[in-house]
């Protein structure tokens, strides 16, 4: 985490972008996103936060990260209803970008377009190290993205993947946290192959 260029040669006087902040889980994107958000909120700007509906780990109505910095979010069933609620909005939030739709890159392509400034946070990679859901298409089309890493419990290295400790082929658990840990790539290969 050593580069934030979120230039804002890329939203001076009302021009849209799209940032996206990727990562694996426990590296600090929601509290990197909320860090982004409170900056325009300080600045007098409209903020809008959305996830998906089926993120309900721990509340209903708050975008809550692990150091429990909590901001007001609203659930959307489908990536549609973020354009419709993003009228008269300056910066748009989008937290849990993976489990989104696919259609979520070119609702954020129209949001930039109409002067939004963006900002999408979300897992990269899932628990197979997999590209996932809409965030490969989301961090091609961006202005700028930030790539955030957790620390290996391993061996202490950074690390980029998501493991799950428990069996299970599903790809999507609710629940969570305790049943996934951050390892380097060298430490996924080997718990993996064990
Ligand atoms: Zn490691």
């Amino acid at each position: 985490m050593n580069h934030y260029n979120e230039t804002n040669v890329f939203n001076s006087g009302r021009t849209g972008s799209i940032e996206v902040i990727c990562g694996s889980m426990f590296s600090g994107k929601t509290e990197e996103l909320i860090r982004r958000l409170r900056r325009a909120v300080f600045a007098k700007q409209k903020v809008e936060i959305f996830k998906p509906a089926m993120e309900i780990r721990y509340s209903e109505e708050e975008i809550v990260s692990h150091d429990q910095n909590t901001i007001t979010g609203t659930p959307v069933e489908n990536s549609g209803n973020i354009l419709l609620l993003s009228s008269d909005i300056d910066v748009v939030g989008i937290d849990e970008a993976q489990f989104f739709d696919d259609g979520l890159p070119d609702v954020c392509n129209q949001l930039a377009n109409q002067g939004i400034r963006v900002i999408v946070a979300g897992l990269d990679m899932d628990y197979k190290g997999n590209p996932f859901g809409p965030m490969p298409a989301l961090c091609a089309i961006a202005e700028d993205v930030t790539k955030v890493h957790a620390i290996c419990v391993e061996c202490g290295r950074l690390a980029s993947y998501s493991y799950r400790l428990v069996k299970n082929e599903k790809l999507i658990l609710l629940g969570e946290k305790e049943e996934y840990q951050p390892l380097c790539r060298e430490c996924f290969n080997r718990l993996n192959s064990r």
